[in-house]
């Protein structure tokens, strides 16, 4: 009867033991971080994501971006954008996600009354951000480049899927196409069963969930001034935070005069306003990589009209004056770093609420 009473309690001992490890394991497993650092739309790129059993998911979801990327860059000799760009006015046939993007570019371009411009591309050109070899432009070819801009040169045949440039227009996706490939690679992460990662493309960051403990992801916001610093961190979870600035890339010319590589369509010149960043919190990564080109175009003033009448998404606006002015959702969000507190945020809030 002992040894039966022994050989029971073992079995009980053995049973949770095993429960327990089985418990600790699964846990381990959701908790397991996996990363992968790469190279790709002359950025670095970072996806990192909990509790999958290995790399394989994270790799399809560079993969992924490394196929938008060959799909849209200007640079790529076989992309859809090098053959849009080289067709003339008969135009071609273009992938499905091709024409999607495109809309939702030019639903951005019409809403902000064209300060995002997919054919903003001969000016680019013009000023050296596509080779490195920059100049300052005089007026005249200044003109002259302006002229091959404008929004309505696109044109689409959606039942065709069908786009054609005219009048020797050029388009370039660089300000929404990384925002539009922190979709697709969270998309991948999300059907390979991933419910918690976040990417990042050279400041373009896009969360899935939360962190696996439940909490929500820091997302750090660059100092413009001091670009080795940080100035405020944002707290996320399932929403793209994307910053843009002048001083991502400009060049200094021979009189010390910095320009830019965000271009105001309306004038062809690299944007100089009282604007140093502007980060939008977006629960999509593509429409916030448009509109924060396009608000950094705007400025302060009238990137705030802009929220008030269509926000939907919120935003951190980086002064001139060394001001921080944030929408209200932001409230609990976003905090400045130690550093920093001396200075106030400023909280703005839409019209009609309390
Ligand atoms: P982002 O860093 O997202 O603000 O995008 C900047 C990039 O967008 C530039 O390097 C250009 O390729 C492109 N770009 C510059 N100005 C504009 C503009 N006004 N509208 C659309 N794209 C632009
Ligand atoms: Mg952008």
């Amino acid at each position: 009867m002992f040894h039966v009473k022994i050989k029971k309690k073992m079995i009980f001992v053995i049973a949770t033991v095993s429960l327990i490890t089985g418990c600790t394991l699964k846990n381990l497993q959701s908790q397991a971080k996996h990363q992968v650092d790469f190279f790709a739309m002359d950025t670095y790129m970072t996806i990192t994501a909990y509790g999958t059993d290995g790399k394989s998911p994270l790799n399809q979801a560079k993969n992924e971006i490394k196929r938008v990327e060959r799909e849209f860059s200007v640079t790529e000799e076989n992309s859809t954008t090098a053959k849009l760009n080289a067709a003339g006015e008969d135009g071609i046939e273009v992938p499905e996600e091709y024409m999607e993007l495109t809309k939702k570019a030019l639903d951005v371009t019409e809403k902000t009354g064209g300060a995002f411009d997919l054919t903003i591309y001969p000016v680019l050109k013009l000023w050296g951000f596509t080779t490195g070899e920059y100049l300052v432009p005089n007026k005249v070819e200044l003109r002259d480049a302006l002229a091959l801009t404008g929004f309505q040169k696109i044109q689409k045949d959606e039942e065709n899927c069908r786009i054609a440039l005219k009048g020797n227009a050029q388009v370039d996706f660089g300000g929404i196409a990384k925002g539009y490939a922190a979709d697709r690679a969270l998309e991948v992460l999300k059907k390979a069963g991933v419910s918690s990662a976040i990417v990042n493309l050279g400041g373009n960051v896009a969360t899935l969930g939360t962190k696996p403990d439940g909490s929500l992801w820091s997302v750090a916001i660059r100092d413009p001034q001091t670009t080795d610093q940080y100035m405020g961190v944002l707290r996320v979870k399932d929403r793209a935070v994307v910053t843009s600035g002048g001083y991502e890339r400009y060049f200094i010319d021979e009189n010390g005069e910095k320009w830019c590589h965000i271009i105001d369509p309306s004038d062809g010149y690299p944007v100089k306003n009282d604007l140093l960043s502007v980060t939008i919190v977006n629960r999509e990564s593509t429409t916030a990589d448009a509109l924060s080109t396009a608000m950094y175009v705007l400025g302060s003033e009238k990137a705030m009209e802009y929220w008030e009448k269509n926000g939907e998404f919120e935003m951190i606006l980086l002064t001139t004056d060394g001001g921080v002015i944030a929408t209200e959702g932001l409230k609990n969000l976003f905090s400045l770093m130690e550093n920093y507190e001396g200075r106030e945020i400023k909280f703005i809030q839409s019209e009609g609420a309390e």
